[in-house]
């Protein structure tokens, strides 16, 4: 039987040859808008504007369908961009069920389009697995997953949701943005479709904007979300789809080091004393530690959050002390940042005021421990 390449394998190798025409190693980045015509009319080449396709397009798709191991993938210009074209499956009444602890700015979008679309959106806590039951009793179309959450790193239970949703005549929807297919692949619990805010640990170095949606084995649905894709109007750039083909190359050993390095931060955090709680798979301590370790067969992942002791104030004066960790919002580069939640998500957070979310970066532990140190006093 052949062996399945391994998954650094997969981050160099997958849809990456050198070009034919140079025999370059490195991808050209190809900026042509527009494709030549055959005599007869043709496109044998396969693409002939640059909305519908470009070859640094192909390649970044080609990528995270193999990382993820569906049959295709979807690229766009953000992360909420790539929810945007899953949330038009959506049909004027049908009904979305979505996690009450995920990402704010997922929720946000969520209400807005539900509101304009007329689409019935359920809103539950679908770590409980009582609320997971409760809010999949009725049919729904789509059932959305985001585990760990962002901020509160709580584990939704996919293989149970997933049988959940499609009980209820859902398309399961995981968004893996924290998680990568380094530490969870969601299509091994029979999840439809992935969603990743490519931002994030695939771009890995804060300097370019995506979004993915990866499909497991619906044609159909992937031909809808291409049409959609070419539709919007809105594509990724071939510099942006360049960027992050390039740095899928070392995701693999990325995420894996920031893996080691959260464990080591978040050990030290737990044994802190002005760490009055702290959020992290990886720690014995924590609430879905067992479900972690049964589907976050990779690691733990790299993000972690502490509440403070002493409030709001505290939390902030510790952030304002930070050396190494930049106190910046996003997450997944290779620097690691701290972030106030509470104030960046505004009115209405589910934040803690003092909760601070650690992004590990791929610094020395040791390092980030010592500014951690320093930084509580
Ligand atoms: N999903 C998660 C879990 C996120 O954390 C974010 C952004 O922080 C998004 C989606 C949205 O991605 P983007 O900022 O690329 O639109």
């Amino acid at each position: 039987m052949k062996q399945q390449p391994g998954l650094n394998t997969l981050c160099v190798h997958a849809a990456h040859a050198p070009e034919p025409s140079t025999g370059a190693l490195a991808e050209p980045i190809c900026l042509s808008t527009t494709f030549e015509r055959n005599a007869d009319g043709e496109y044998p080449r396969g693409y002939r504007y640059s909305r519908e396709g470009t070859p640094n397009r192909s390649a970044l798709e080609s990528c995270m369908a193999a990382l993820e191991g569906g049959i295709g993938a979807v690229a766009f210009a953000s992360g909420l961009a790539a929810n945007m074209a899953v949330l038009e499956l959506l049909e004027s009444g049908e009904r979305l069920v979505a996690p009450r602890e995920g990402y704010y700015g997922t929720l946000k979008q969520f209400h807005d389009y539900s509101r304009n679309r007329g689409i019935r959106l359920e809103v539950a806590d679908l770590c409980d697995p009582a609320a997971l039951e409760s809010a999949t009793a009725g049919s729904a179309r789509l059932l959305w997953l985001e585990t760990p959450t962002n901020p509160l790193l709580n584990l939704i239970d996919l293989k149970r949701a997933v049988t959940r949703g499609h009980q209820a005549g859902a398309l399961v929807v995981c968004d893996n943005t924290f998680a990568t297919p380094v530490c969870q692949r969601p299509f091994d619990f029979g999840v439809d479709l992935v969603i990743h805010s490519a931002t994030k640990y695939l771009g890995g170095h804060s300097d370019v904007l995506g979004g993915m949606v990866v499909v497991r084995d619906d044609a159909a649905v992937l031909e809808r979300l291409q049409a959609w894709q070419r539709s919007a109007g809105s594509p990724l750039a071939p510099f942006d789809c360049w960027l992050l083909r390039r740095s899928i190359a070392t995701l693999t050993l990325r995420v894996r080091a920031q893996c080691r390095g959260a464990l080591e931060v978040a050990q030290f955090l737990d044994a802190h004393p002005a760490v009055e709680r702290i959020f992290y798979p990886g720690l014995a301590s924590h609430p879905g530690h067992m479900l972690a370790a049964t589907q976050m067969r990779g690691g733990f992942g790299a993000m972690l959050s502490v509440c403070i002791a002493g409030g709001g104030e505290a939390a902030l004066r510790a952030a304002g002390r930070t050396r190494l960790f930049t106190r910046a919002t996003s997450l997944g580069g290779v620097e690691s940042l701290i972030e106030h939640r509470a104030s960046i998500e505004g009115p209405g957070t589910r934040a803690p005021q003092n909760l601070l979310r650690l992004s590990v970066g791929i610094e020395e532990p040791a390092d980030l421990i010592g500014d951690l140190e320093q930084a509580l006093g």
